[in-house]
């Protein structure tokens, strides 16, 4: 929501780039591969509805979530392709389930007890619940251990509520090309689903690629890929497909203050001016999830008059607020758009969610998520 009196920081969501970018890696995978588009965390802070409309329109078949609310909202919405979820909490999960099941919306089952849970509420829903089953194949994190699926398999070939749909795992080093754990948790993977096909039928669908493997392995696609992050524009390994990030975050140049040599900026006094400069107030910071670790290591473009200039940011990101040294006798002014991070393509001299990743010390993925409801989203 705006402020009123602030030059509010709005993030710019182009469902173009995301569209493109679903039809690029639609390219990377074979015809029979289907690709789901990820869409948690609300379209990794993109805003889930338009990036699902986007990516759907970019050739993806299959929509997943993380959380079950998510996917009621996208069936509520209207998204007649195939909505998965995949993250349960055993205790509080048959509070939704009976509903996702009479939604028709897939859901990833990691455990015994979560299966039990669901037959139930696929008989109060009076309808058999689409399951994909989640194979721990080395993330040791959600999922089955291999050796624990054949009580699953036993409950699923005596019950009338549960039909077996999927098999899924994730991958926890795809993003390092060549690591051997690709190979075997592959390996893992594919034993466990014939293991699992000889016990209930055919699986229609297998799948464990995200992002980094199918952009890098496609001896890893199976029946469907889930990419998220790829698709706003953030490849975790290197590419030669053209992916455009999605979000531009900008504000606006509140103030400008020319202060003299010698004069510190921020908590903590971090930063001392060299010489007699310019310093750009924005109104943007941690509070808005930028990332207060990137203190001093980011920059900014500001478009001036005189066209794009990028300047430093500096001292420490302060809650509501950071500082750019603008230089000397600087052609900014007031009002003046500072973009934070955007699309390189459309000027070479705006920095990515990626640079503000590395001067923070984290990933893309999280410098996109964290940008939160306090900026505006206008979606184009
Ligand atoms: N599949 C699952 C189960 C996930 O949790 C995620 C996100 O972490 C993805 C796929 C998409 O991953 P990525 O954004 O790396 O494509």
């Amino acid at each position: 929501a705006e402020e009123p009196g602030i030059a509010p920081p709005k993030a710019r969501i182009s469902k173009d780039a995301i569209r493109h970018n679903a039809r690029q890696i639609r390219s990377a995978l074979d015809e029979q591969t289907a690709l789901m588009a990820v869409v948690k965390a609300d379209g990794y802070s993109h805003g889930m509805m338009a990036a699902a409309e986007a990516a759907i329109a970019g050739g993806a078949t299959w929509l997943g979530v993380a959380h079950p609310g998510s996917a009621l909202g996208l069936a509520r919405a209207g998204f007649d392709v195939p909505i998965l979820t995949w993250l349960f909490d055993p205790t509080t999960a048959l509070d939704v389930l009976p509903e996702l099941i009479s939604a028709g919306i897939d859901i990833g089952v990691g455990s015994y007890e979560l299966l039990e849970l669901v037959a139930d509420a696929g008989r109060t829903a009076d309808r058999r619940a689409r399951v994909h089953l989640k194979i721990d194949t080395g993330m040791g994190r959600g999922g089955v251990l291999p050796e624990d699926l054949p009580k699953m398999t036993t409950m699923i070939r005596g019950s009338d509520y549960l039909h077996a749909i999927g098999a899924m795992s994730h991958f926890h080093s795809a993003d390092v090309p060549g690591d051997p754990s690709i190979d075997e948790q592959m390996r893992v993977f594919t034993e466990a689903c014939d293991a699992l096909a000889d016990e209930v039928g055919p699986i229609p669908l297998r799948h464990i690629a995200n992002s980094a493997a199918a952009l890098t392995r496609p001896d890893t696609h199976c029946d469907m890929a889930r990419v998220g992050v790829a698709l706003y524009g953030y490849p975790p390994v290197e590419t030669d497909l053209d992916l455009r990030p999605a979000m531009t975050l900008t504000t606006r140049v509140a103030e400008i203050k020319t202060v003299q040599a010698g004069q510190t900026s921020g908590y903590g006094a971090t930063y001392t001016c060299a010489e007699s400069t310019d310093l750009g107030l924005l109104s943007i910071g941690y509070g808005d999830g930028l990332h207060r670790a990137a203190s001093g290591r980011g920059w900014v473009a500001v478009r001036t008059d005189e066209g794009m200039k990028v300047v430093p940011q500096v001292g420490r990101i302060s809650m509501d607020q950071m500082v750019v040294d603008l230089g000397p006798s600087s052609t900014a002014h007031a009002g003046d758009e500072a973009i934070i991070f955007g699309d390189p393509a459309a000027n070479p001299d705006v920095p990515t969610a990626e640079d503000w990743a590395r001067a923070a010390g984290t990933i893309s993925y999280e410098v996109l998520t964290s940008i939160n409801a306090r900026v505006s989203r206008v979606v184009l």
